[in-house]
C-alpha cells in the first residue's frame, strides 16, 4: 500500500510517500480501507523531531473509510463506513483501528466530512466538559477560535453546554466563522487585549473556563480573564512553552485549576470511553446538521507536503483533510 513517512525529522519536505507493508487486524481490531485522513498539529510535531508518543512510523491520528477486514467475533460488518482515532498510521491506503472505538459515519456526511471530526471533536469534548467541567450558563473563553479545535469546541459549548462562548482568533475571516458557529462574542487579538475586553463583557468577573491553545505568550493575559476558582485546561502551546516571571501565587490567590492534557498518548481504554460517550451524545446533531465539521481544504494523497505547509502557515480555518483513495 501507498503511506507517507517522515525521511528524518525536519519540515514538509521531509514527508514521503512509500510502499509500506499493508497492516493486519489482530484481535479487536480492523482494517479500515482508508478514504480520508486529516492533519493535525500533533503530526507537524512528530515530523520536526519524535514526540515519543506515537510509535508507528506512518504518521496521523484520525482516518474515515471501509471496513475490509475485523480481527475474530467483532460485530461491525465488513463495508461498514466508520470514522475514528488510530495509533498513528492514518496516512496510509489501509489503517487498523480498536473497533471499540469506531463510529459509524451517519449517512449524511462524507468520508472527508467525517475524518473532520474525531481528534478535534473528541478534543473539544474531553476539555470541555470531562476536564473543564463546563456548566449550562458559565462562560467560556476559546482561544484560536477559527481552529480546528476551536471550531468544534464553539459548537459543542453551545449546543451541548448551554454556555455562554467568547472567542479570540487573528482575522475577521475567522471571527466571522465563529460568529455563524454562535460564538457569542469574537475577539480580534491582533487588535484588542482580549483580557480587556472579557473582563468589560464578564463586569470584572472573569470568565469560569478557559480553552488555551496558546500557552507561554498568553499566560498573564489568560490569568486576568480567569474567574476566581476558574478551570484553565492547557491543550496546546502554540504561543510558546517557557514562562518568565511567572508567580505561581496568582494561581492560589485566584484559586485556579490548571490542567494539562494530551489526548494522543492515552490509553486505549480512555479513548474508547471517550469516543462511547461524546458519539452517543452528538451523533442525533450531527444527523440533522445542528453539529458540522469545519472543513477547510481537502489535499490529494500526493500533496501532503502542501497540506502540512498550509496548517504551518495558520491559514486554514477548520480542518485540512487528505483524500485517499
Ligand atoms: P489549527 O487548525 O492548525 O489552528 C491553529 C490556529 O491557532 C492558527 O491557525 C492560528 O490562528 C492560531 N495560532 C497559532 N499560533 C498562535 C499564537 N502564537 N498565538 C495565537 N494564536 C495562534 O489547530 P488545531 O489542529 O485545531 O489545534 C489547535 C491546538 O490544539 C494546537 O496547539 C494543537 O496542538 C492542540 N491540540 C491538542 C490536543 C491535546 O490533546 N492536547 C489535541 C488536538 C489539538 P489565528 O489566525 O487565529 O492566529
Amino acid at each position: 500500500m501507498k503511506a507517507v513517512i517522515v525521511k528524518q525529522p525536519g519540515g514538509a519536505e521531509q514527508l514521503n510517500i512509500v510502499d509500506y507493508e499493508k497492516p493486519v487486524c489482530k484481535d479487536g481490531e480492523l482494517l479500515i480501507k482508508v478514504k480520508a485522513a486529516a492533519v493535525n498539529r500533533t503530526d507537524i510535531v512528530n515530523r520536526q523531531s519524535s514526540s515519543g508518543y506515537l510509535k508507528n512510523p506512518i504518521l496521523g491520528i484520525e482516518v474515515a473509510g471501509i471496513v475490509e477486514n475485523t480481527g475474530p467475533n467483532i460485530n461491525i460488518p465488513i463495508g461498514t463506513r466508520v470514522m475514528g482515532l488510530v495509533n498513528g498510521g492514518g496516512y496510509a491506503e489501509y489503517a487498523v483501528m480498536p473497533a471499540e472505538r469506531a463510529m459509524i459515519i451517519p449517512e449524511n456526511l462524507s468520508f472527508e466530512e467525517a475524518a473532520a471530526i474525531p481528534e478535534v471533536f473528541l478534543t473539544a469534548y474531553q476539555t470541555l466538559f470531562w476536564l473543564g467541567q463546563l456548566s449550562k450558563d458559565e462562560t467560556v473563553l476559546i482561544h484560536a477560535g477559527g481552529s480546528g479545535v476551536g471550531t468544534a469546541a464553539i459548537q459543542l459549548a453551545k449546543q451541548l453546554g448551554q454556555a455562554k462562548v467568547i472567542t479570540t482568533a487573528g482575522t475577521t475571516e475567522k471571527l466571522d466563522i465563529c460568529a455563524s458557529l454562535g460564538a457569542d462574542i469574537c475577539v480580534n487579538y491582533k487588535e484588542k487585549n482580549f483580557d480587556e475586553e472579557v473582563l468589560n463583557i464578564t463586569k470584572n468577573q472573569g470568565v469560569e473556563l478557559i480553552l488555551d491553545f496558546i500557552g507561554a505568550s498568553y499566560w498573564s493575559r489568560n490569568l486576568s480573564s480567569i474567574k476566581i476558582d476558574g478551570r484553565w485546561v492547557l491543550i496546546g502551546v502554540l504561543g510558546g512553552t517557557k514562562i518568565e516571571n511567572m508567580n505561581l501565587m496568582d494561581l492560589m490567590l485566584k484559586r485556579v485549576q490548571l490542567t494539562g492534557t494530551l489526548l494522543t498518548p492515552r490509553s486505549d481504554v480512555y479513548k474508547r470511553d471517550l469516543t462511547t460517550e461524546f458519539f452517543s451524545k452528538t451523533v442525533e446533531l450531527f444527523k440533522n446538521n445542528k453539529l458540522r465539521p469545519i472543513i477547510d481544504s481537502v489535499f490529494s494523497f500526493e500533496q501532503i507536503q502542501q497540506a502540512h505547509e498550509h496548517m504551518e502557515s495558520n491559514k486554514n480555518i477548520g480542518k485540512i483533510i487528505l483524500k485517499v483513495q
